[in-house]
């Protein structure tokens, strides 16, 4: 890992530590501990191909020759991948590292082969490759709590090597999948817990979404935190995450969908996707939580008559806001060549979505913050806000994955409109950079 990349694990490293030891004794470690024997037949070792590599002080796209998998393991001929904005900084550095490492989190392909143990797919089935495992088997998984699947997790601990190189360059350099999955190659290999067999005709460019972004949006919603109807929503960043939160919105039933974004033309999306109102995070400045109270405020002053604010009352800061708030701006990893966000860190947008959520109400926090962020202790112990973390949405990939294919069916999620530029895997490297300029929606390379 290289200091200067911000990764959903990298930021979930210490808190993930604990779960980490636990899940040494899952097996899970198998490739950690000793490099799996070739399954022989089927697996298709030495088979060569090509993949976006971050190796030296390059990110380019080089060929590769497949390592044996592990018993667990499945290799996956890719059809389409979305890189996620939370790799574009360590892809795009200019710092020399010497681990080669294929990019992203999250793919969708084909299987090709199996590793001997695999139960869950087979040779043919098309896979969405999720970012967050379920393997329906550890603590948190069978505590209610497979977004926090101790598979996953595992990966975080200090000093242990999770995964082992899935190939080898040319001249022999292991090649890593990031977070063991990787996704920007031809290839790829993931253990069974990451994959998702799903049974549809949809494209694989919008089947992709699902193993990250959209699915994570669209999670937040109604996996932990369920939007009610009717009900007042706010949602920080028209990204492709942010996008899928205002989905949810739409097909829930919410009332208002007010969406926050510094970027116009991203402002301007958000309205087809569900929104009813936009604001410009910059324009609005620090003024932002009270033009979202006062949206929030009811058809009048009458607590008694269904009014949502209370007035003059002394406190009644305290009782205007919305329902249910998403953070799902995250820090900018690498200016924009868009508009700016109003505060680079993202401390104050996390504030801000903290201030504007109603006494009782609900908040989702899925953009990264790696600064402290200051809360007033009396308001976490009075206002009887509930937070929730916002890691993948609070999706259970085998649970939901398949939901949101079905109402990609029946058209009640839009998947398609939210890709706004494809690219072949020799224009991977752009997809990468177009991700960090902010000049697309989502970018998704398809493999021909
Ligand atoms: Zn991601
Ligand atoms: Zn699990």
């Amino acid at each position: 890992m290289s200091g200067t990349r911000v990764s959903r694990r990298r930021v979930l490293k210490t808190g993930a530590t604990a779960l980490g030891g636990g899940a040494l004794a899952l097996g899970a470690g198998a490739a950690a501990q000793a490099q799996a024997p070739a399954i022989g037949t089927g697996t298709q070792t030495g088979r060569t191909f090509r993949g976006l590599v971050r190796h030296a002080a390059t990110l380019d796209v080089q060929e590769m020759r497949l390592l044996p998998i592990d018993p667990r393991q499945v290799v996956i001929r890719s059809l389409a991948v979305a890189p996620c904005y939370t790799i574009v900084r360590g892809a795009l550095a200019a710092n020399a590292i010497q681990r080669a490492e294929v990019p992203n989190h999250c793919g969708f392909g084909v299987v090709e082969a199996v590793g001997a143990m695999v139960k869950r797919v087979q040779a043919g089935d098309r896979v969405v490759v999720a970012g967050t495992s379920q393997c329906g088997q550890c603590y948190q998984c069978l505590h209610g709590r497979p977004d926090y699947c101790q598979f996953t997790f595992f990966s975080n601990a200090p000093g242990v090597e999770p995964f082992a190189p899935f190939a080898q360059l040319r001249d022999g350099t292991p090649v890593y999948a990031q977070a063991g999955i990787g996704g920007m190659s031809e290839i790829m290999t993931a253990f069974e817990e990451y994959c998702v067999p799903v049974f549809t005709d949809l494209p694989a460019a919008q089947l992709t979404l699902l193993g990250d972004q959209l699915a994570s949006g669209f999670a937040a919603g109604h996996a932990e935190m369920v939007f009610q109807p009717g009900s007042d929503v706010v949602v920080f960043g028209a990204g492709p995450v942010g996008l899928g939160a205002v989905q949810a919105a739409r097909v829930m039933g919410a009332g208002q969908v007010i969406v926050v974004d510094p970027i116009r033309y991203r402002r301007e999306f958000a309205l087809k996707m569900g929104a009813t109102t936009t604001l410009d995070a910059n324009a609005e400045g620090d003024g932002i939580v009270e033009r979202i109270r006062e949206l929030c405020r009811g058809p009048n002053d009458r607590r008694f008559a269904g009014g949502t604010t209370w007035g003059r009352a002394g406190n009644a800061a305290m009782s205007r806001g919305a329902d249910f708030v998403v953070e799902a701006a995250g820090l900018e990893a690498l200016p924009p060549k868009t508009e700016r966000q109003p505060d680079p860190t993202n401390v104050k947008t996390v504030l801000q979505a903290w201030d504007c959520t109603r006494a009782g109400g609900h908040v989702m926090l899925m953009g990264f913050t790696l600064q402290p962020v200051p809360f007033p202790g009396v308001s976490l112990a009075l206002l009887g806000r509930t937070l929730h973390p916002g890691q993948q949405g609070g999706l259970h990939v085998m649970r939901d994955i398949p939901r949101y294919v079905k109402l990609i069916e029946k058209g009640r999620i839009d998947a398609a409109s939210v890709i706004t530029k494809r690219y072949t895997l020799d224009q991977a490297r752009q997809s990468v950079q177009d991700t960090a300029d902010r000049t697309i929606i989502t970018g998704v390379v398809e493999f021909t």
